[in-house]
Parts: structure tokens; sequence; C-alpha cells
């Protein structure tokens, strides 16, 4: 780790679990995902000029849909959010080709190190993605297969109840006695740092995506690094 440690743990913990996020974490898409949204609600629902004030970093793709459905005065109804989905996952295909994204700084490097080690972690994915939108991104980048379960944002509308989840589905698969220090989440974003605070988890925080280091800090993240190339995994598995 740089010297970017902040808050030495209390506890003596192995990690055995570690949730990614996606956007501005595992990868940069440019606003790919941003403008799938726009160009859905264009061509579904025939609004013009959807608004370009909403924030989407770190937030789930189901909130940002209703908050959009109620600016536009869209009924937010199951049917409606099939429709807006259904559609949305043909824009974020189309748009991730027409988008020069790339992976975060060493993101692979990280991974790699973590599935060498002798006993890796359970590598998962905690994202406020709608699980086809985060596997097109992931299958575009080539990361897809690296995660081995994830919870998405289409399973929950608030990330610390994904979370809740998250270690809730970690518990099936890799016991009852998972504890939540032995969990990481890693983000770019204060929600990602909220969220696994909510269940008692240990977070990562990197600066390079949506949040700046002095927001990210005002939390007290575990870490706080600016790009996965300055993150030893020997030091995040103790
Ligand atoms: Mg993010």
């Amino acid at each position: 780790m740089c010297g970017c440690y902040l808050n030495s743990p209390k506890y003596h913990s192995v990690t055995r679990l570690v949730l990614f996020d996606i956007d501005g974490t595992l990868i940069h898409t440019h606003k790919a995902g941003v403008r799938a949204f726009i160009n859905t609600l264009r061509s579904e629902f025939d609004i013009d000029n959807p608004s370009q004030e909403i924030s989407f970093a770190g937030r789930t793709d189901k909130s940002l849909v209703r908050e959009f459905f109620t600016i536009h005065g869209i009924l937010a109804t199951e049917e409606n959010f099939s429709r807006f989905f259904e559609a949305y996952v043909f824009w974020l295909d189309y748009m991730l080709r027409r988008t020069q994204g790339e992976i975060g700084s060493g993101v692979d490097h990280f991974v790699n190190n973590l599935n060498s080690l002798k006993e890796p972690p359970l590598i998962g994915l905690l994202t406020g993605n709608i699980r086809l939108g985060a596997e097109i991104k992931l299958r575009h980048f080539y990361l897809w297969d690296y995660f081995k379960m994830g919870v998405f944002g289409d399973e929950n509308e608030c990330r610390d109840k994904l979370a809740a989840l998250a270690l809730e589905r970690g518990r099936d698969i890799l016991g009852p006695d998972l504890a939540p220090e032995e969990v990481i989440v890693i983000g770019d974003t204060v929600f990602d740092v909220k969220c696994a605070q909510s269940i008692g988890a240990r977070s990562l925080a990197i600066s390079s995506g949506a949040c700046t280091a002095e927001e990210l800090s005002e939390l007290n993240p575990t870490w706080l690094v600016p790009n996965m190339n300055k993150v030893q995994v020997r030091m995040i598995m103790e």
C-alpha cells in the first residue's frame, strides 16, 4: 500500500471476500452508460431533452431511472422499468462500441495477483448496474469472467441494502462464519465507502473516479489510493 493507509484496522482478519464497484473503479466508459440512458429516454419515452442534471456516480440504475421518470412525468410502473431496461442494454452495447473507454489503471494486475494467492479470496461485484448492464460493460473489457459472484442494481435500489445482500450471498458461498471485517468493498465514490461501513466491512477507496481524495477521506475509508497500481495485495489481505 502506498502512504495512503488511513485507518489501522483494530482487528486482525484475513480477507475472504473482495467486492468491486464497476464504473470509475474497474473501468472508465467515458459516459457511455449515461448516453445509453439518455438515448433510451429519447427512443422509448419520446423525451426530447432528458435532464442532464442528474448525478450518476455511485447510484443504482433503478434509482436513476426512477428519478428520470419523476422529472419527466413518466409513471414508475414495473412495465415502464422493464421497457426502459430492455432498450437500455441495446443502447449500452451500441455506445460502448463507439466510446474509447479503458480498464482502470492497475486493475488487471491487482485482480491477477489476488487470484495467484495460495488461498485467494472470493472476488465479486457490488454494483448499482443492473446485472445485464454489468455483464455487457465487463465483457466489453474482457473482465466479466474474473468475478465469481455479484449483487446488482436490479436487486435493490439502495446501495447499503445491496451490501447487506452481498454479505449474505458471501456467507452462502463461504460459510455462515464469514465476518463483516473479512469483506473489502472497493469503489470510487462516497456511496461505496458508506455501504461498506453499513455492513461493517473494510473499504478501499480509489480517487481516480467520480470523487476526489478529499471527498473520500471525509468518510474515513480503511484505505484511500489514487488508483489500483498503488495497492499491494498483501496489505489488504491481512
Ligand atoms: Mg463507481
